[in-house]
């Protein structure tokens, strides 16, 4: 049965040694140039085995990594104490190595007709995550790591990447005013000036801020983001079942959260609550966002003239099960491009109605303007509840009662 060694010899039989030249070169170097061949070796064990293949070479520092190789214990050690201060569980190493050496090294591939190489920085990122394994008992994770150390061997720097955790959940916000995300002042961009009352944001508070602070609390996170399954206007509660939400935290020094000690904490504010919180992967964000659920509102509305019962039902009526075209509102032409959409009702329920104002609860598709879709917004959204009545008409109250989505 074959070796693992001789796997590597016959990999290096094919090379041009003579080409090699006598300038010395360490073990780790040599074995490297026939790296991918021979499994579970070190790239010194098989430089070692090659020695009695090549020329004979000069005594001295290895002219390809300047002996960086011999030096992985040392940034072993420098990444450890970089990463000390951090929780984590899984870790990569990545490197910076001079590109000098890296051109040197490809240089003598093409040279030797090198078939089976590998990259210094290659051999570099495994033997100091070889050595952090034993040493922090923690696992590596070549897709999604905790955290990431990347070695500067030039300076004999680490440089450390934390990546974010989240959290997912649904929430209610039982008070209107407040935005769901944080707003910063356009003016300002945060700092504070006259504009914002020098609070740097447009709103005292957002979902995000609630939902966000017993958790950066808890993991001491530099910053936060919240992603939701569609948003509601500042103005509107989100009811019901709540709608699903994944709060990122930044480079968090803790990634374990008590999450029951956060719900408490959120659920005492009085404006916004949480239930169904989870430890998320980042790749759930991408999906809740693409979510096109369904969305069931409470709409109090409110008539320029009174409107007879039989009336509003029939109007009503008519605006179910058919395309409504819903050019851009004007509240946020500001920020969204200006084209129309069509989108469908599915149920529009007219809960009370005394004449002057309706209660009504409507069913529509991902996207639709409800406000828009009872007062028409000029004409920009049609057919709308105003058109239909010849009444003009306006939404007093906004709720969003139900987010059908499949969690
Ligand atoms: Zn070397
Ligand atoms: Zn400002």
């Amino acid at each position: 049965m074959a070796s693992p060694l001789d796997d590597v010899r016959k990999a290096a039989e094919e090379m041009a040694w003579p080409k090699l030249g006598p300038s010395p070169l360490c073990d780790a170097c040599l074995g490297r140039l026939a790296g991918k061949a021979g499994h579970g070796l070190t790239n010194a064990e098989r430089g070692r085995a090659l020695r009695s293949l090549v020329p004979a070479m000069e005594a001295g520092p290895c002219w390809l990594c300047g002996g960086l190789l011999a030096e992985v214990d040392k940034f072993a050690d420098l990444a450890a104490a970089k990463l000390a201060p951090w929780d984590f569980r899984t870790f990569l190493v990545g490197s910076k190595v001079d590109p000098e050496i890296a051109a040197r090294e490809e240089a003598l591939w093409a040279e030797l007709g090198a078939t089976a190489p590998e990259a210094v920085k290659s051999e570099l990122n495994r033997e100091i995550g070889k050595r952090l394994c034993d040493r922090l008992g923690k696992e590596p994770d070549f897709s999604r790591p905790d955290i990431v150390a990347i070695v500067e061997t030039a300076f004999d720097v680490v440089e450390v990447q934390v990546n974010p955790i989240f959290v997912r959940g649904r929430y209610r916000k039982l008070v209107r005013g407040i935005p769901q995300t944080r707003w910063p002042c356009k003016r300002c961009r945060g700092k504070g000036c006259e504009h914002c009352g020098g609070k740097g944001k447009m709103y005292e508070t957002s979902v995000e801020e609630v939902v966000a602070a017993p958790i950066m609390a808890q993991t001491g996170g530099t910053g936060h983001a919240l992603h939701g399954m569609g948003r509601e206007d500042v103005d509107a509660r989100m009811l019901g079942r709540g709608r699903p939400f994944i709060v990122e935290i930044k480079e968090p020094i803790r990634r374990t959260v008590d999450l029951e000690a956060v719900a408490v904490a959120v659920n005492r504010s009085g404006l916004v609550e949480v239930e169904g919180l989870r430890m998320a992967g980042g790749e759930e964000v991408v999906a809740l966002k693409e979510d096109r659920a369904r969305k069931t509102y409470r709409a109090l509305v409110r008539f320029a003239t009174p409107v007879e019962d039989g009336k509003l039902k029939s109007g009503v009526a008519s605006l179910v099960g058919r395309p409504i075209a819903q050019r851009t509102p004007v509240r946020v032409s500001h920020r969204r491009a200006d084209r129309t959409r069509e989108r469908v009702v599915t149920e529009i329920e007219v809960v009370s109605s005394d004449g002057a104002t309706a209660e009504l609860r409507v069913t529509a598709e991902a996207g639709t303007y409800i406000k828009e879709l009872v007062h028409g917004d000029g004409g920009r959204t049609k057919p709308s509840l105003a058109e239909t009545l010849g009444v003009a008409c306006e939404v007093v109250e906004l709720d969003v009662l139900d987010i059908q989505d499949s969690g």
